[in-house]
This record gives C-alpha cells, sequence and structure tokens, in this order.
C-alpha cells in the first residue's frame, strides 16, 4: 500500500500576491504567494504527491489586463502567473475559459513559459469524424510516469492519466477570438471518447481536471458545469472540479443530488474544489493497493 496525495489549486486570475489591485491594498486570503506556503508544508508531510492546476489564470486582476494590453505577452516573454505556477511546482495543468479571454496568440505564448505540461479534450482545432479523431488544441490528455514510496519504503512505478475539459460556451463568451478557429465539444462527450483511450495507455488512475462546476446530476448537450456526470464517466478515478469559485466539499454543496458532501465524493469519485484566487488548495489523499502491476484505491480522504 502506498500513498498519493492530490493537491489542486484553481482560478488562480493571475492573483500572484495577497494583494487587492482593485482596492489597491494588501489582504490575506488570496494570492498563490500565500497558497504557496500551505503547499509546501502539506507537500513536506507526504512521501508521495502531486500538485495540479485547473484554469483560469491568465486573466482576472489588473495585473493581467497590465500583461495584456499594456506590457503585451511577446514570444519569449514570461507571464508572471505562469512564472508563479512554476514556482510552486504545478505538474499539469488544463485551461480555464478565461484562458481565451486575450486571444490564442497571447495564450500560446504565456503556455509557452509552462514548465508543465496543459490538456484539453474538449477544444478542437480540426474536428474529426468523431471526438476522438479531433486535432485538439492542447493535448487532450497525458500520462505521467512517477515512483511511489509504499509504507515499507520501496518504490514502484505508477501511471498517472490526466485529462482536461473546458466549458464549450467559451466559443460564445470568446467568438470574437475562437470563432472561425478551434471549435468545442460537450464536455461528457469528449471524454467518453478520448478517457478509454487514455486508459489504453496503461494509467492506473484517471485523474480529470475539470474546468467546470459542480450543476445538475444529468448530463444535456453542452452543460456549463458539468463535474457530476463528468464523474460518472467509467475510467475516471478522481475529479477535480474549478470555474465556480466554490469550496468543495463544503456548505454550498448540501443536499446536491449526485455528490457526497459528507466523504468528499462526486458520483462516487474522490473530488474537491479549492475556492479562488489561491483562497484555498484542494486535497485528496489516496491510499492505494498494488494489486498484480496496477494500483487500485483503497480509501480516500
Ligand atoms: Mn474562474
Ligand atoms: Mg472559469
Amino acid at each position: 500500500q502506498a500513498h498519493l496525495r492530490i493537491m489542486e489549486t484553481t482560478d488562480l486570475h493571475v492573483h500572484v500576491w495577497p494583494y487587492d489591485y482593485y482596492a489597491d491594498e494588501a489582504t490575506d486570503t488570496l494570492g498563490v504567494a500565500r497558497t504557496a506556503a500551505l503547499i509546501e508544508a502539506v507537500r513536506a508531510e507526504a512521501g508521495n504527491s502531486i500538485l495540479l492546476d485547473n484554469g483560469d489564470f491568465i486573466q482576472g486582476n489588473p495585473m493581467g489586463d497590465y500583461i495584456a494590453y499594456e506590457r503585451g505577452m511577446a514570444e519569449g516573454q514570461a507571464h508572471p502567473i505562469v512564472t508563479a505556477m512554476n514556482q510552486i511546482g504545478v505538474e499539469a495543468g488544463t485551461l480555464g475559459n478565461h484562458e481565451f479571454n486575450y486571444g490564442l496568440d497571447f495564450l500560446k505564448n504565456s503556455l509557452a513559459g509552462a514548465g508543465f505540461p496543459l490538456v484539453c479534450a474538449n477544444i478542437a482545432v480540426t474536428e474529426g469524424a468523431s471526438p476522438a479523431e479531433d486535432e485538439t488544441l492542447l493535448p487532450p490528455y497525458i500520462v505521467l510516469d512517477r515512483e511511489l514510496v509504499d509504507g515499507a519504503g520501496e518504490t514502484h512505478p505508477i501511471r498517472l492519466g490526466i485529462i482536461g475539459f473546458v466549458p464549450p460556451q467559451v466559443m460564445q463568451w470568446d467568438r470574437k477570438h475562437l470563432e472561425g478557429n478551434v471549435s468545442a465539444r460537450d464536455i461528457v462527450v469528449a471524454a467518453n471518447a478520448w478517457v478509454p483511450k487514455l486508459r489504453d495507455e496503461g494509467v492506473d488512475l484517471v485523474i480529470a481536471l475539470c474546468h467546470s462546476g459542480i450543476g445538475a446530476a444529468t448530463h444535456s448537450e453542452g452543460m456549463e458545469n458539468a463535474a457530476i456526470p463528468l464523474a460518472a464517466v467509467e475510467g475516471i478515478d478522481v475529479i477535480l472540479p474549478g470555474h465556480a469559485h466554490l469550496v468543495f466539499p463544503g456548505p454550498d454543496f448540501d443536499g446536491v443530488e449526485g455528490v457526497d458532501n459528507q466523504v468528499g465524493t462526486i458520483s462516487g469519485k474522490p473530488a474537491v474544489m479549492a475556492g479562488f484566487w489561491g483562497s484555498h488548495m484542494g486535497l485528496i489523499d489516496l491510499l492505494l493497493e498494488r494489486q498484480g502491476d496496477g494500483w487500485t484505491i483503497v480509501s480516500h480522504q
């Protein structure tokens, strides 16, 4: 048996420092610089950990607009929030809807400085006959080969599959940047197409980076907040929702159909949503058991 600690940041929205640029004053409730201290401590407690980001990072405060509209984001320049994410050791990420606010060239130049892979399964440059045949803007998923240290101090390989999704509404919200350049697939439709391919890569666990909130329990085509039906997709083991700027588990989700707000599951899968602007760090601790040459989840917190 071995533990794997999954840490999540989401909806950072360019909040590098604990500073409210609108009010022009310091504040101690936001900023990835503060989250960083938490991450460092929580990471140090764990033998095995991974830090993932869930999108909406390059837009959302005056510094983001300054970089986009005044300083610019030429090829080879660093985006401050991406630099911060590199600094805290983000290991994989996905796109939020706000990544498209300044256009695709700005996005491309911003992501070029990321020291971690980014994935998104439901934005296509060219749609294929079926979603799994799309030429996607970013890789739909990535496989991370890691080693886990077990309770006896021995190391074993683990293959982690990381897949990402963004609300298809980006096509309306950022039509002027996206129309004619990319198209969006429904989140669950894209998941049903790509998750089996990811499982075919021989991964032990699939973690869904879901830049989408916890909405209706049943799927409807094009839904914005698709975390519950996405979590129900066979082959997804862990889901990290975002986008809604809420905390799950938490008081906003008492009595919501399709989630267990006590044990922290969505459609029965371990899940966490980590607020916004660095207000929280999401944490899921998995206890895994090696069976044959793979791992299964024994319990989670
Ligand atoms: Mn957001
Ligand atoms: Mg969002």
